[in-house]
């Protein structure tokens, strides 16, 4: 319940000024069916990182965690929007700190519609300023794979952005990519451009 969610948020930011006060806000991209509300999942529950879920039931398309990396507690909270044919509306939102791309690589259409937001991003200048990871998902479905790790990192290179492959079927890079992401967002904050 919230209740508890909030008590919790507080006695960690009484402990430290610095943690669970602003959260950090994460915007999912991608086609539909890729995989990102199967990642927002897998990141709720990521015992390596002592996560813990702080969001509240009705919260449409966000879900927000704690959670501990170099000894210092983050929160962050995943915009997961369910019609993601539409470019997120900002509008009354505070700034996202991340952009995390995401594909098939099984799904040729979904890469190119990656590809597609990765410009979107560069041309609107967020990519030197935030962090921007591209995410090829369904690594576990190897024999329907139709866009190589070559082309994925290719397209990565050329945005300047981070890169990984994953696959929430069988929690392979899951970890990784939420502590690349807070890693990304920390070291932006403090060299925007890194
Ligand atoms: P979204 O539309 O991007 O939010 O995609 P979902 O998270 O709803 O996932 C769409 C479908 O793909 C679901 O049936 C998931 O179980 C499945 N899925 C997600 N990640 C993986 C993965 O890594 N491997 C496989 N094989 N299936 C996955
Ligand atoms: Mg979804």
């Amino acid at each position: 319940g919230s209740a508890r969610s909030s008590a919790t948020c507080s006695l960690a930011s009484s402990r430290d000024s610095s943690t669970c006060t602003v959260p950090y806000r994460v915007v999912m991209l991608g086609g539909s069916g890729v995989g990102k509300s199967s990642l927002v999942q897998q990141f709720m529950t990521s015992e390596y990182l002592h996560a813990y879920d702080l969001s509240l039931d009705d919260e449409c398309g966000e879900k927000s965690v704690c959670v501990l990396l170099d000894g210092e507690e983050s929160e962050l909270t995943f915009v997961d929007l369910p019609a993601s044919d539409t470019t997120p509306v900002n509008e009354g939102q505070p700034e996202p700190h991340a952009y995390c791309v995401v594909y098939s690589q099984s799904d040729l259409s979904s890469f190119r519609k990656a590809e597609d937001e990765l410009q979107r991003l560069w041309t609107s200048g967020c990519v030197g300023s935030k962090a921007v990871i591209l995410v090829a998902n369904k690594t576990d479905l190897v024999r329907s794979r139709t866009v190589t790790a070559e082309e994925g990192k290719a397209a990565a290179t050329s945005y300047d952005c981070k890169f990984i492959e994953t696959s929430v079927a069988i929690n392979h890079n899951v970890d990784e990519l939420l502590v690349g992401i807070l890693t990304q967002i920390r070291l932006k904050l403090q060299d925007p451009e890194r």
